[in-house]
């Protein structure tokens, strides 16, 4: 049991998780002038993509029958910026054939590198090593916030907007 005093942190949107999806929402939503606070189990974002090692940026571009077709880019927004910051970090291929499609294999140290970049500029708070237990409610209707075991001990972060990511 952990006998240490809880803290407390307040803000606009509480971000948990830093995998592709959270690393999205939490640049988009600070970018947006929210103050936004990302929190992560691990010492790095990616989920999937880095920790889980899944090697490859799929998705991006059409599927075809066509053997003599060019990778034609169907998805952007802040996919298409991720992908150009960790291109241009040297940690992505071009689009390699993928069944009907293309893919682009990454290298998940400088994708982990490239999310803190743009959460760094956006100017998110992240605290990693920081896993949700719990969530703080208002009734049964309201969700205030997340309840989080850190390395500096328990932690309650409370914000208008909870995002499970
Ligand atoms: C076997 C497999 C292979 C795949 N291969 C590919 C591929 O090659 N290319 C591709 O584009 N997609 C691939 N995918 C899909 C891709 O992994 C997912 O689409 C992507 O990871 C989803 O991102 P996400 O942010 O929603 O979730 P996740 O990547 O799962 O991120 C969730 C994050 O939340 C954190 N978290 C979880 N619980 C807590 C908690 N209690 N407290 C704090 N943090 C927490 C996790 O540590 C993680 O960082 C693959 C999926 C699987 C299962």
């Amino acid at each position: 049991m952990d006998v240490r005093s809880r803290s407390r942190i307040d803000t606009d949107i509480v971000v948990t998780g830093g995998g592709a999806a959270g690393v999205a929402v939490a640049v988009t939503a600070a970018r947006a002038g929210l103050r936004v606070t990302l929190v992560e189990r691990y010492g790095f974002c990616g989920g999937g993509a880095v920790a889980g090692l899944s090697g490859t940026v799929c998705g991006l571009y059409e599927a075809t029958d066509s053997r003599a077709a060019q990778p034609r880019q169907v998805v952007f927004g802040f996919a298409d910026e991720f992908v150009r910051a960790l291109d241009a970090r040297g940690g992505l291929t071009g689009p390699l054939p993928y069944g009907k499609t293309w893919t682009r294999v990454h290298d998940p140290i400088i994708w982990r590198e490239t999310a803190d970049g743009l959460l760094r500029d956006a100017g998110v708070e992240v605290i990693y090593h920081a896993t949700v237990t719990g969530v703080l409610c208002e009734g049964e209707e309201r969700i205030e916030g997340v309840m989080l075991w850190t390395k500096q001990g328990p932690l309650d972060v409370r914000a208008a907007v909870t995002i499970d990511a």
